[in-house]
Formats: C-alpha cells, sequence, structure tokens
C-alpha cells in the first residue's frame, strides 16, 4: 500500500555489544541493512535514516533516574554484569543503549509527523528491561519507553504492543501491568523457559486488567499452530481494541534455525505476521505501524529474516521476484500434531480468562 517504510539505523549500533563470545551480537542490524542495500531496496518506497541518541530524560520516562546513573557508571568503568549474570557492563554500554533508543524514538517521529507510514529499527525491541533493572541482554526497555513517548509527545491513547519474540516480554508487561495499553506476548512457556512468567492466567490489574494477553506455547511450536494462535487471538483483539499505533517487537529467535529458543517458525509465519499487521494498522490505524527488532541469535539468519519482514511491510520489490523469493526458507519440519492440538486448548483458555482476547 502506498506509503514510505523507514528502516532507522546507526552505527552506534554496534556499541550495544557484550564481547566476542555473549550470544547477542549487534553486527545482525548491519548485516540487515548491507542485505537491504545488495537487494536495491532503498528507492520511492523505502528509506534509510540514521536516528540521534536518546538522552537521560527520554530514559527516564520508563527508568529510575538511580538506574539511569547505575549503567552510566558501569559503562564507564567497563566491567561487571547490570543484572546478574545475562547482560554484562562492557565499555560504551551506555552510549550504545542510548543509540537503539534512540532509533525507537526516531522511528515514532518519522511516524508521527507522516514522513512515513511505517518504520523499523531493528536495534530496538529490548523488552526484558524494567524501571530499575536490566535483563535478558536488555539495558533500557526502548518498547515502553517509545509508548510513553508516543503518548507524552503525541497524545496517544491507544498502544497496541505486539510481541513475537520467542521469550516473554516481561519487562514491557511489568512496566505496563496497571496500564490499559494492549500488550500481546507469543512465546516459548513451559514455566522455566527464560524469563518463566508469560502464562494465560498474568492479564493484567487495576485499569491494566485484561490488556495483557500471553500465549504461551511449547517448544517446538510450528508454523501452522503458531499462526492458528495469531489468527485467534491477536486479530480479533486489536480489531477490539482500535489502536491508533500498532507497535511491534519482532524479535526472530522463535525461528527454527536460532540456537537458543526451540521454536520452529519458518519465514513463512513472519510474512504472514507482517502483511497481517501491516494490513490491520492501515485498516484500524490510519497506516501507523512501528516495528521494532529483538532477539535473533544467529545473525545471518536474522538479518534474512528482518528482510522478509521489511520487504513485506514496505512492498520495495516484488514478492514475485527471484531475488525475493530466494530469501524465504524452503524446508519441511517435522510438524507433530499434538502441538497444535495443545495450541488449540490455549487459545480457548486465554478466550476464557481474558475478555479482550474475545471475538466481538
Ligand atoms: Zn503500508
Ligand atoms: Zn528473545
Amino acid at each position: 500500500m502506498a506509503g514510505i517504510t523507514a528502516f532507522v539505523y546507526h552505527q552506534d549500533y554496534l556499541k550495544y555489544y557484550f564481547g566476542p563470545t555473549h550470544p547477542f551480537k549487534p553486527v545482525r542490524e548491519k548485516y540487515t541493512l548491507d542485505l537491504l542495500k545488495e537487494l536495491r531496496v532503498f528507492n520511492e518506497k523505502a528509506k534509510y535514516y540514521e536516528p540521534e541518541p536518546a538522552n537521560e530524560e527520554d530514559l527516564m520516562l520508563v527508568h529510575t533516574k538511580k538506574y539511569v546513573d547505575f549503567v552510566k557508571k558501569m559503562s564507564d568503568v567497563g566491567s561487571g554484569y547490570l543484572d546478574y549474570g545475562d547482560t554484562p557492563a562492557t565499555k560504551n554500554i551506555y552510549e550504545g543503549s542510548c543509540s537503539v533508543v534512540g532509533g525507537s524514538l526516531c522511528a515514532a517521529d518519522l511516524i508521527m509527523t507522516g514522513k512515513v507510514s511505517h518504520a523499523f529499527n531493528p536495534g530496538g525491541g529490548l523488552h526484558h528491561a524494567t524501571e530499575n533493572n536490566a535483563a535478558g541482554f536488555c539495558v533500557f526497555n526502548d518498547v515502553a519507553i517509545v509508548a510513553r513517548y508516543l503518548q507524552r509527545n503525541y497524545g496517544l491513547k491507544k498502544i497496541a504492543i505486539v510481541d513475537i519474540d520467542g521469550h516473554h516480554g516481561d519487562g514491557t508487561q511489568k512496566i505496563f501491568y496497571r496500564d490499559p495499553i494492549l500488550k500481546i506476548s507469543l512465546h516459548r512457556y513451559d514455566g522455566h523457559f527464560y524469563p518463566g512468567t508469560g502464562s494465560t492466567e498474568e492479564i493484567g490489574e487495576e485499569d491494566g486488567e485484561g490488556y495483557s494477553i500471553n500465549i504461551p506455547l511449547p517448544a517446538r511450536t510450528h508454523d501452522e499452530a503458531y499462526l492458528f494462535a495469531f489468527n485467534e487471538i491477536v486479530i480479533p483483539s486489536i480489531r477490539r481494541y482500535k489502536p491508533e499505533l500498532i507497535l511491534n517487537q519482532f524479535g526472530v529467535d522463535s525461528h527454527y534455525q536460532d540456537p537458543l529458543v526451540g521454536l520452529s517458525l519458518t519465514t513463512k509465519t513472519y510474512e504472514e505476521i507482517s502483511s497481517t499487521l501491516h494490513n490491520l494498522a492501515h485498516e484500524i490505524s490510519n497506516g501507523k505501524f512501528l516495528i521494532l527488532g529483538g532477539g535473533g541469535y544467529n545473525p545471518v539468519n536474522v538479518s534474512r529474516c528482518w528482510a522478509v519482514m521489511f520487504l513485506n511491510v514496505s512492498g520495495a520489490i516484488p514478492q514475485s521476484s527471484p531475488k525475493y523469493k530466494k530469501l524465504l526458507d524452503d524446508v519441511k519440519l517435522p510438524k507433530e500434531s499434538k502441538i497444535l492440538e495443545k495450541v488449540m486448548e490455549t487459545v480457548d483458555l486465554i478466550r476464557k480468562t481474558n475478555i479482550n482476547a474475545r471475538k466481538k
């Protein structure tokens, strides 16, 4: 559909770096830019933007001063951890963090000022961080920061956050647990798998009751089962909520080749999710569609999955072209029938527990 899609990237994203042996590798974002350039994607439909870094005031839309100061201090020291052992305090991690958060704010500004309809910040999507803690490779929670920024600077009231990362969006859920911002998270869940939260019973509290929708999935969940849950829960709940903007955390560690998560998705799911949310944004939210990165621990694979999403949203090269088709997975993965049954039961349970997850 008409409208420009922005790709927001700065070379300082490479400073969001936890060392050579750490699974989080910011080079995947650079690979995505390189791949899109190689595919000659940047044209009248897709544009590349470089963001300014976020400032302390932006960070404090969500985080406490005490925590921001702690990250600054640890970043100068350049050793130790920002949490209990997942998120190292490397030299300049503060600058790297401000750069990736700035990318999410830049993406929001581009959309809200009408320069573009859709925007993607591959450095964002750091959904595990909370007000006063780093967690799971996430220093500052740009998903929550950008939602508050949209409320403060542009007066938005209804933002739908759809989190498709293989892990539960626990930080974002915690920050907005009492807020009527719709949060939907699809993730691997068995009560132990990191971060251990994200069951169907977590639905929010007070003004936020019913605005946390969790879709817990078993290991090896495949395209068919995942898309069943997505179509049965995500689409009706967005139609019911009528957001002014759709915010999509697009972590791709749910892909079958990811080394950390153990879900079994292929690019088929990423194509369908991006085109469905893109269409819903045009139908309901005046086209306003903001996409952030997230997990993904096989850098070459991540860049391919993100390129598929970006091309679906921007339409910058035709999907019939051989160079688009070359990006897609061409595999037949084993499908355990029990998984679909289990996901169907979960969908029923979510509808019973949460009024906002029901069809009208
Ligand atoms: Zn569009
Ligand atoms: Zn993840």
